[in-house]
C-alpha cells in the first residue's frame, strides 16, 4: 500500500480509505485533526468495511454527535496541573506531558482537543519549571511521560529530559506511555533503546487495541525493547466496533503476552466529545472481563479501569467475585458457581 502518512481528508480519499469528502467530514477534520502512519495504513484491510484499525483512525461523521455528558477535559487534568506540563493527582506519581504530538490521531482520544496542536512542545524554560516541580516534591516516586507521545521527541531532547529526571534522587521509576512502537516501529532504533535502558528503570506502556496492530515490524520493535531489559505493559481502550467481544479481546491479550507485554489496563472509554459511537456500557465491559477471566491465563488479565470524570482518578470496575454474608463470604468461581466460605477465625 501507500508509503506515505495521511494527514488530510484528501490523503484519505487518495488512499481509498474514504470515498467522498462530505461537508460533515470537513467539519470533523476541522475540529479533530487526522493522522495515520504508513505502518497503520498497511495494517488496514481496505476490503473490510468494519476494519478495526480503520475504525480507530479514519474520521467519521459520527464524531459530530456530542452528548451532553461529553466534555473537552474528560478526566479533569486541568484542575490538577500545578505548572504547565505536570498533572499531579496522586501524591506518589506525576504525569509529565512534554508535547502534544502523536504519530496517529485516535478518533476516541481522551485528549483529542489538545492532541496534534502544532508547536505543542514544552519550551525549555517550561520543561525546566516542570522538572523543578518534580525535584521539589520528594513524595514523587514515579514520573510518567505522557502527552502526546514522548517517543515523538528527538533522541537528543528525550535523553536530556531523562537525564534530568534520573538525577532526582527520590524518583525511582520512569514510565513512558506510547503508541510509537505500533504506529512507527522504525522509531525504536538501537540508539533509542540505549537511551531508555540506562540507570533508573524505565517501563514502557504500550497503547494497543487490536491484535492486528501487532504486525511483524511492531513485534520486532517491541522485542528490541524487551530484549534490552525494558519491561513492557499494555493499555487498551474498550471500543465498540473495534474490540468489544470476547474473541477479539482474548486474541489481543494473548498476542500481547506472546510479545512479552503484560496487559495492564483495559480502559473504559472516557467522555471525550464526539466519541459516543465507540462507547460500550460498563455492564457489558464487566461481562467481557468475566469471559476473559474464565478463558485466559492470569498473565492475560488486564484490570478494567474507569477514570472518574471530574479528576477523581482511576478505579478498577471489573466484576466482584466475593460477596459478604453475615457469617462469612460467598465466592463465585470462574463458571459462576457460588461457594460458601465461612472464614472461621477471620475478622469480619
Ligand atoms: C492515569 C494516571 C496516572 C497513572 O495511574 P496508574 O493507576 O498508576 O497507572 C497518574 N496520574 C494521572 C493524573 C493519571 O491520569
Ligand atoms: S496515541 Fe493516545 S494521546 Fe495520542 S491520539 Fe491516540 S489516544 Fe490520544
Amino acid at each position: 500500500m501507500t508509503g506515505s502518512a495521511i494527514y488530510s481528508l484528501e490523503d484519505l480519499q487518495r488512499s481509498g480509505l474514504i470515498e467522498n469528502i462530505s461537508d460533515g467530514l470537513r467539519r470533523v477534520a476541522a475540529q479533530f485533526s487526522v493522522a495515520i502512519t504508513p505502518t497503520m495504513i498497511s495494517a488496514i484491510d481496505p476490503r473490510d468495511s468494519a476494519d478495526p484499525i480503520a475504525a480507530q483512525f479514519v474520521p467519521s461523521e459520527k464524531e459530530l454527535q456530542v452528548a451532553d455528558a461529553e466534555r473537552s477535559d474528560p478526566i479533569g487534568d486541568f484542575s490538577f496541573s500545578p505548572v504547565k506540563g505536570i498533572v499531579h493527582r496522586h501524591s506518589d506519581r506525576v504525569l509529565l506531558k512534554l508535547l502534544n504530538a502523536c504519530p496517529v490521531h485516535c478518533r476516541f482520544c481522551f485528549r483529542r482537543e489538545q492532541a496534534g496542536i502544532a508547536g505543542g512542545v514544552l519550551s525549555s524554560e517550561e520543561r525546566t519549571r516542570a522538572i523543578d516541580y518534580i525535584a521539589a516534591h520528594t513524595e514523587i516516586w514515579e514520573v510518567i511521560l505522557s502527552g502526546g507521545d514522548p517517543l515523538m521527541l528527538s533522541d537528543r531532547r528525550l535523553l536530556e529530559t531523562l537525564e534530568k529526571i534520573r538525577a532526582i534522587n527520590h524518583v525511582k521509576i520512569i514510565r513512558i506511555h506510547t503508541r510509537v512502537p505500533i504506529a512507527d516501529p522504525a522509531r525504536i532504533t538501537p540508539e533509542l533503546v540505549e537511551i531508555l535502558r540506562r540507570d533508573k528503570p524505565v517501563y514502557v506502556l504500550l497503547h494497543c487495541n487490536h491484535a492486528r496492530e501487532l504486525t511483524q515490524d511492531v513485534r520486532a520493535a517491541c522485542a528490541r525493547l524487551v530484549d534490552a531489559g525494558i519491561p513492557m505493559l499494555s493499555q487498551s481502550v474498550l471500543l465498540r466496533g473495534v474490540n468489544d467481544n470476547a474473541e477479539t479481546l482474548s486474541a489481543l491479550m494473548r498476542n500481547l503476552v506472546e510479545c512479552r507485554i503484560k496487559p495492564y489496563y483495559l480502559h473504559h472509554l472516557d467522555l471525550a466529545r464526539g466519541t459516543g459511537h465507540f462507547r460500550v456500557g460498563i455492564d457489558r465491559g464487566q461481562n467481557l472481563m468475566r469471559e476473559l477471566r474464565s478463558r485466559l491465563s492470569g498473565l492475560c488479565q488486564p484490570t478494567y479501569t474507569f477514570d472518574i470524570p471530574g479528576g477523581y482518578g482511576k478505579v478498577p470496575i471489573g466484576s466482584v467475585y466475593a460477596q459478604a454474608r453475615s457469617d462469612g463470604w460467598n465466592i463465585e468461581d470462574h463458571r459462576g458457581v457460588i461457594h460458601a466460605y465461612d472464614a472461621a477465625g477471620e475478622e469480619k
